[in-house]
């Protein structure tokens, strides 16, 4: 498999050079050359596979050429073996023919652990291979972070540094970061916010020299490992209400459009999804665009949402690509003038197109609480304020009441009490078993001033399980 940008003027590149790539070298992003489609037959036969071997069909044709089968099996067996629940994504009913897809079972609780259990076995399988050692150098909010540590934190050739702003991440979010203990670990509080945080791995990205040519890479969601292994879950929930032989709806809690997409990538290798449901908070981007044709940037409106707070939408890229036939230079262009005037509109024929499979909505504060509430006094399940998003734009805009729909339950609810207090249902969370001690557990982290020198000092300084770089 081959991999090009969407910006069609940087190299094709592997799966294995795609891991380390992050973005193309032209400001794209890297996606399939061809992507695999599976027949009605294929897709049948899987039904009631354990969720690791549904995985290795599913991903197979990505890695293909770089990865051996009897590898990848094995990988994907330890990744998907150290979730909590044996179906690793069960789905709970709510409703009629409605459902969440939970998939916080993770060693996280949150989604984001699909992908980064994965990316760091995959990381260090190819750089043992290699005889090659990395940096990872992230900025996080609050998920990103612990999942990316959670992931790497065996591994053997991966140096990890991870920032978030002091003070100003949930302490549940803090320790499940900073009580990973392991020499290759690295908790950074910066003295700023989190757009500091996000300036300075930037800045680090464009400029490596500090590292004295060990490679940096990103684990943020544009890396399309990370999108690749959500691709898996669409089919596996698909597959237990009735697909391929019956359509199936989904209803994605979105920030920077890389779960849905994965969703997106399901239906085109296909899995027959009949709508796609782009459910974001106050920070509307993607549903001006949706509803209007308008992708136009805003100011950043904190919310009790936070993992879905952002101002762009880093891979809806990759459906700019495809909505413009697949044409680089048509995307560079659309993303050069993006840049510049922060506003962004397609041509009507290929909204309308976008519109036959997405839906969308925004959802405030008051919302997602009253969401919470909703679905709490009728079943008696908490939902957590991303995934409420999810179930109110599933609610709204739903499109067929006979065929399923499934909401992606994003995070676990004891990650964000906040917004189930306000809430006002009496309840609070409880943290799983596997995470019972985390506000007893020892904690590790430098704080550092809001200063580039400052933290590529301590990344050089500390790299390479401290000995220098
Ligand atoms: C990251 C995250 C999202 C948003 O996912 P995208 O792929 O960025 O659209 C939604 N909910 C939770 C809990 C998250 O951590």
């Amino acid at each position: 498999m081959r991999y090009i940008s969407t910006r069609g003027q940087a190299p094709a590149l592997n799966f294995e050079d795609v891991l380390l790539a992050g973005l193309a070298s032209d400001g794209g992003l890297y996606v399939p050359e061809n992507l695999p489609c599976f027949t009605v037959e294929e897709i049948a036969s899987w039904a009631g596979l354990p969720y690791h071997e549904l995985a290795f069909r599913v991903m197979r044709p990505f890695v293909a050429g770089c990865i051996a089968d009897a590898d990848f099996k094995r990988i994907l067996e330890e990744t998907y073996g150290v979730f909590a629940h044996k179906a690793v994504a069960p789905l709970t009913q709510l409703g009629a023919n409605e459902w969440v897809l939970e998939l916080f079972q993770g060693p996280t609780l949150a989604f984001k652990d699909f992908a980064l259990q994965l990316l760091g076995r995959l990381l260090d399988h190819v750089l043992t291979r290699r005889g090659e050692r990395v940096v990872i150098m992230g900025a996080t909010s609050g998920d990103t972070g612990s999942a990316a540590i959670e992931g790497c934190k065996a591994c053997e050739n991966v140096d990890i540094f991870i920032m978030h702003p002091h003070n100003r991440v949930s302490e549940v979010q803090r320790r499940q970061m900073t009580t990973i203990l392991g020499d290759n670990i690295h908790n950074i509080a910066i003295e700023g916010n989190f757009d500091d945080c996000q300036e300075m791995v930037k800045a680090s990205f464009a400029d490596q020299g500090f590292l004295k040519g060990t490679r940096l890479v990103a684990v943020n969601s544009i890396n399309w490992a990370r999108i690749m292994a959500q691709v898996v879950y669409y089919f596996h929930a698909a597959l237990q209400l009735g697909a391929p032989h019956r359509s199936v709806a989904f209803s994605v809690p979105t920030g920077n459009f890389g779960d849905i997409f994965a969703g997106y990538l399901a239906r085109n290798m296909g899995l027959p999804v009949n709508q796609l449901i782009v459910a974001t908070n106050r920070n509307d981007i993607l549903h001006r665009f949706m509803s209007g044709n308008r992708y136009d940037k805003d100011t950043l409106h904190p919310s009790l949402s936070p993992s879905m707070d952002i101002m762009v939408s880093s891979n809806f890229e990759r459906l700019l690509f495809d909505l413009h036939g697949r044409n680089g230079a048509a995307v560079a262009a659309l993303m050069d003038s993006f840049k510049a005037t922060g506003r962004l509109a397609v041509e009507d024929d290929r909204w309308t197109e976008a519109r036959r499979l997405f839906d969308s909505l925004a959802v405030d504060d008051e919302n997602t609480c009253a969401t919470i509430a909703e679905v709490h006094g009728e079943t008696g399940y908490l939902l957590d304020p991303h995934t409420a998003i999810g179930v109110k734009a599933a609610r709204e805009c739903r499109r067929s009441l006979a065929l399923p729909m499934v909401v992606l339950g994003t995070a676990h609810p004891v990650k964000f009490p906040e917004a189930v207090e306000k809430a006002g249902i009496g309840a609070a969370p409880q943290l799983p078993a596997h995470l019972a001690d985390l506000f007893q557990r020892e904690e590790r982290c430098s704080v550092l001033p809001n200063d580039l020198k400052a933290v590529q000092d301590f990344v050089s300084r500390h790299g390479n399980r401290g000995k220098l770089l």
